[in-house]
Formats: C-alpha cells, sequence, structure tokens
C-alpha cells in the first residue's frame, strides 16, 4: 500500500469468482448504470462522510457511526445484522439471493486517537475532540456504503442474480475487528475479486488545488511526489504482497480480496497523520471517496457478469496459499477487546497507541 495515498477510502472487497487474464468487460450500458447509481447517492455520500467525520469514534466505540452506517443501507432495503462475531459495532448487510456469486464490501469506521484536527491546511486540533479520521475511514465507510447502494440498485435494474454483502468491520487501527470476523466464519461462503479500471481520477477546483499547496508546505521529505500523481490511474497488479498494518490481511487468507487506493490525500502525506484527518474533511477527500465508490460498484457489477473472472481469483487465490492451508489468528483465543481504546475510567483514550 502507499501510505501517502492510501486512501482508506474504500478499499477492500470480497467477492466470489473470478477469471485470470482479460475478463468480460461489462458493458458500456451497464458501466453507465452503474457509474449513475453512485452519482445519484454521491451527495447523500458526502453528508455521511462528513458526519462521520465531525463524530469521530475510537475502537470498538463506534456506536453513532455504525448507527449511521447501517441506516443508510436498511434505507436502501438491505437486510442488517448487527454485533456480529462479538462485537457490538460490527454488522453485516446483505441484499439479493445466493443463487449467483456473493460479493463482500468491506467498511471500516473508527478514527485514531490524538489526531483531532479541522478541515485546515495549517495545524488546528478542534477543541474538545480527542481523535480525527487520519486514516480516511470515514470516507471508507461512506464510500464503501455508496458503492453497496449503487450496485444493489444495478441488480434489481437488471434481474441479475447474486448477493451483495457489506461488512461493517470495527476497530481496523489496532483492534483487529475483522480477525474475530473471520475466526466467526462470515467470509467463509464469500469470493473476492476486482478490476479497477475505467474510472477518472478527480479533478480539484483552484481552491481544493490552494489548500494541497499550502498543506504540502507542512509535509516533511525531500522527494514528495508531484501533485499531479493524485491524478495518475496506476495498473491493476494482481497477487501482490504489500506489507502494512491492517486487518485486511487476515481476510485475504480466507477469501480473494481486492485492495484499491484512491488520493483521497495530498500527495506525501503520511498515514496517521493531521495532514490526513485535514484532507478527509473537505473535497479532495469526498471526491476521491467517489472515484473509489465507482471503482468498487463497477467491479462488483463486472464480477456478477463473470463467472471466469471469479473463477480465476479463486484459482489464483488457492495457488497463492498453498495446499493444506491452515488459517490460523494471531490473536489466538482472545475475545475482541472491546475495551482498548477506553481509559480506566471507561472514557476513550486521547493517548492510546495507534495500530
Ligand atoms: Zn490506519
Amino acid at each position: 500500500m502507499t501510505r501517502q495515498f492510501f486512501l482508506a477510502g474504500v478499499a477492500c472487497l470480497a467477492l466470489v469468482g473470478s477469471s485470470p487474464a482479460l475478463p468480460a468487460e461489462l458493458s458500456a450500458a451497464n458501466q453507465a448504470k452503474v457509474l449513475a447509481n453512485v452519482q445519484a447517492y454521491a451527495p447523500r455520500m458526502s453528508e455521511v462522510a462528513l458526519k462521520i467525520w465531525e463524530m469521530p469514534e475510537l475502537g470498538y466505540l463506534e456506536t453513532k457511526t455504525t448507527a449511521l452506517l447501517q441506516s443508510e443501507l436498511k434505507k436502501a432495503g438491505f437486510t442488517i445484522e448487527a454485533g456480529v462475531a462479538g462485537m457490538p459495532t460490527s454488522f453485516i448487510a446483505r441484499r439479493g439471493s445466493k443463487d449467483g456469486p456473493v460479493i463482500a464490501i468491506l467498511a471500516e469506521m473508527d478514527s485514531l486517537p490524538g489526531l483531532s484536527q479541522a478541515a485546515t491546511p495549517e495545524r488546528k486540533p478542534i477543541p474538545g475532540v480527542i481523535s480525527g479520521h487520519a486514516c480516511g475511514h470515514n470516507l471508507f465507510g461512506s464510500g464503501s456504503v455508496a458503492a453497496a447502494i449503487a450496485v444493489k440498485k444495478w441488480l434489481e435494474e437488471t434481474g441479475t442474480k447474486g448477493q451483495l454483502r457489506v461488512y461493517g468491520t470495527p476497530a481496523e487501527e489496532g483492534g483487529g475487528g475483522k480477525d474475530y470476523m473471520v475466526q466467526a466464519g462470515l467470509f467463509k461462503d464469500v469470493d473476492v475479486d476486482a478490476n479497477l479500471r475505467r474510472v477518472r481520477a478527480p479533478v480539484w477546483t483552484a481552491e481544493e488545488t490552494a489548500f494541497d499547496e499550502k498543506l504540502r508546505t507542512t509535509l516533511v521529505g525531500d522527494n514528495l511526489p508531484p501533485i499531479s500523481s493524485a491524478h495518475e490511474i496506476q495498473k491493476y497488479r494482481v497477487n501482490g504482497q504489500k506489507y502494512s498494518s491492517t486487518d485486511s490481511g487476515d481476510v485475504s487468507w480466507v477469501t480473494p480480496l481486492a485492495t484499491l487506493n484512491t488520493a483521497t490525500w495530498v500527495p506525501g502525506t503520511a498515514a496517521h497523520s493531521w495532514q490526513a484527518t485535514a484532507t478527509g474533511g473537505m473535497g479532495i477527500g469526498i471526491k476521491a471517496a467517489v472515484v473509489a465508490a465507482k471503482t468498487l460498484a463497477l467491479t462488483a457489477a463486472q464480477l456478477y457478469q463473470s463467472s471466469e473472472t471469479i473463477a480465476a481469483a479463486k484459482a489464483e487465490f488457492e495457488k497463492s496459499r498453498g495446499p493444506n492451508f491452515v488459517y490460523k489468528s494471531l490473536a489466538g483465543s482472545r475475545k475482541p477487546p472491546l475495551d482498548y481504546r477506553k481509559t480506566s475510567s471507561g472514557v476513550a483514550a486521547a493517548d492510546a497507541a495507534p495500530g
């Protein structure tokens, strides 16, 4: 993962099915339908993203955030199963039948302690706020929900068979929420893959570019990537391995998993920094989350229509794991550490170490 571009945004897709080399393209008409569905929800996605950004909640304490995401999905017609795997703020939203591919989109939601910050290009903590979305999970959660709502509508419009799920995964920052969902067997019947193309990079306004330029003066390092790199689309890489701290890794051992990054941050921004919090609460972050939602939605739609792509993803997955693979959680038999962000007095900790 390129930290500076880690778009927390909407990243992981768990889907079933696939083809190796050149999967069948989604038709132009279907692409247009999917993109229109994302665009129709984009204004509401923006509101949801900013609302979550304004009420940052730490790992396993994301009660208002998970309620908001669940409410959006419920309104769109998803069935919600809340509090799975012993974690009150987790959920699985489902829509559609299981007589086709089962595709899952992951949605993270927790914030980071000590990274309260206004949406300004200079350091400005918000008084009384002890954490901030310095890893973009406000965009990740809302963007994933946007993609899911768009795909669900497309499934119905086209009569396509298959089930779509959203996994609300709490406490990514050091709490290992996905680990416990994997241990509970919640990904057993899911297959994953993604083919990330055909979506335009975000275009910034003059104000957003000025914000970028000012914020860049606060970044450390001699070799910062150029601003233009935020608008480049990189090639999809198959079977890549990267080293970073995320519990998505556990999911990738039990089902094919695809990840994407979009430029929610100014190029050169470090994850878990006040600069990351700042751009997650304004246009730069929001636009990148819309791009991520479109990419996820197109990817999911393409998978529903391409059993070859799903088969290929599964074959590549099995080959990567190797024969006789057995998943073992590093957490062992430990229960979810639901209080890890609380102090002894029971309130959220401002200085806990980020994961
Ligand atoms: Zn993070």
